[in-house]
């Protein structure tokens, strides 16, 4: 018989995992512990279990990690891991030093199928879904050898397209028996699924982005395939739904490409699109990559845009782009999908 994975439990599962084995309840709050706070790899360690109940959880669980095949590391910090999946797949997760916190950015899949024009993993189609323990173990591995104080699921994959799996990875995230993260510092971040936007609001408390990049829908049917199943205007209703506590904020990405959405114009559509919405919006200037035509912006098109949205009274950031030098950057990522277990 096959032994389940332990990291594919959120708390709640786990409690009834153990149940079926006859033990109490409570016991699952101490297991998630040793898992997600001490980086517990084998039952062994789990001192304040009995022997003969580690030996039965030994006998019919398992507890997966994952550990960098490669760590790059960027001119400016920025780390690139590389994780081998069981199955011979693999995944990046990057890791942005800033002044006072690290950012974590996650995958959510192996490949992506949204297929957007300007993205390099797009170009690789779907290969998989990740699991929970893949998504999870990510940042157990990292949180080893560094402190992460924001995740962002914004590395490979559509993460609204791997809806169970990222839900049920959040839970744990956030849980204070699990990996303990805010929710204010938990971000998923989505091309726009318009229907998984709703079912993600309603099942957990999470920050959410939107990668928006456009405002025509003829603009945006050209870069995001899914905008032809999803057009702008449901989707910025989804956005004005979303659930969020308190005074929080969608964050709205726009991708600016040199000549393609990057004009006064555009800006000025952008804040009649997104007027009446509580969010801040993120420019990230494109990330050139071999084998797409698209060239990033001009310095003084991303100013005069910037200086557009500011001036209507948004919250604007321009990300600096990190991790370029060792293909760490938005829309860089592909964890060797061209090389399927070949040589580093
Ligand atoms: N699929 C999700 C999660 C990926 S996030 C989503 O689309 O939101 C990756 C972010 O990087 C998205 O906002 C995307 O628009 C942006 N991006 C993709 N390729 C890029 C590139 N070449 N240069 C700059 N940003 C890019």
């Amino acid at each position: 018989m096959e032994k389940v994975d332990l990291k594919n439990f959120d708390l709640e599962e786990l409690e009834a995992f153990i149940a079926r084995h006859g033990k109490e309840r409570f016991r699952a709050r101490q297991i998630f512990k040793w898992l997600y706070q001490k980086g517990a790899v084998s039952f062994d360690e789990m001192s304040n279990l009995s022997k003969e109940f580690r030996r039965e959880l030994a006998d019919s669980a398992r507890i997966s990690s994952l550990v960098p095949e490669a760590v790059e590391v960027s001119m400016d910090g920025t780390r690139k891991y590389l994780f081998r999946l069981d199955d011979g797949n693999s995944i990046e997760s990057v890791l942005i030093p800033e002044e006072d916190r690290n950012t974590l950015c996650i995958s959510s899949q192996v490949g992506c199928a949204m297929a957007c024009e300007f993205c390099l993993t797009g170009t690789f189609s779907l290969t998989r879904n990740l699991s929970t323990a893949e998504i999870v173990n990510q940042v157990c591995a990292v949180k080893k050898e560094a402190e992460v104080k924001n995740l962002v699921f914004m590395g490979m994959g559509e993460p609204l397209a791997n809806l169970d799996n990222v839900i049920r990875a959040l839970r744990i995230i956030c849980c204070d028996d699990g990996l303990q993260f805010s929710t204010r510092r938990v971000t998923v971040s989505t091309a726009g699924l318009v229907p998984e936007m709703d079912l993600l609001g309603s099942a957990v408390t999470v920050n959410l982005a939107v990668s928006l990049n456009a405002t025509t829908d003829e603009q945006r049917d050209r870069l995001m395939p899914v905008n032809r199943r999803y057009r702008l205007k449901e989707l910025l209703a989804a956005c004005k739904r979303f659930p969020l506590p308190g005074r929080r904020m969608i964050t709205i990405e726009y991708v600016l490409i040199n000549g393609v959405n990057d004009s006064l114009d555009d800006a000025k559509r952008l804040v009649k699109l997104i007027s009446g919405i509580p969010c801040k919006v993120n420019l990230i200037p494109f990330n050139e990559h071999e084998g797409c035509a698209f060239k990033k912006p001009t310095q003084q098109a991303i100013d005069i845009f910037h200086k557009y949205l500011l001036d209507k009274h948004f919250t604007v950031i321009t990300r600096s782009s990190r991790g370029t030098d060792i293909s760490a950057a938005c829309g860089q990522l592909k964890g060797r999908l061209d090389s399927k277990g070949g040589d580093l």
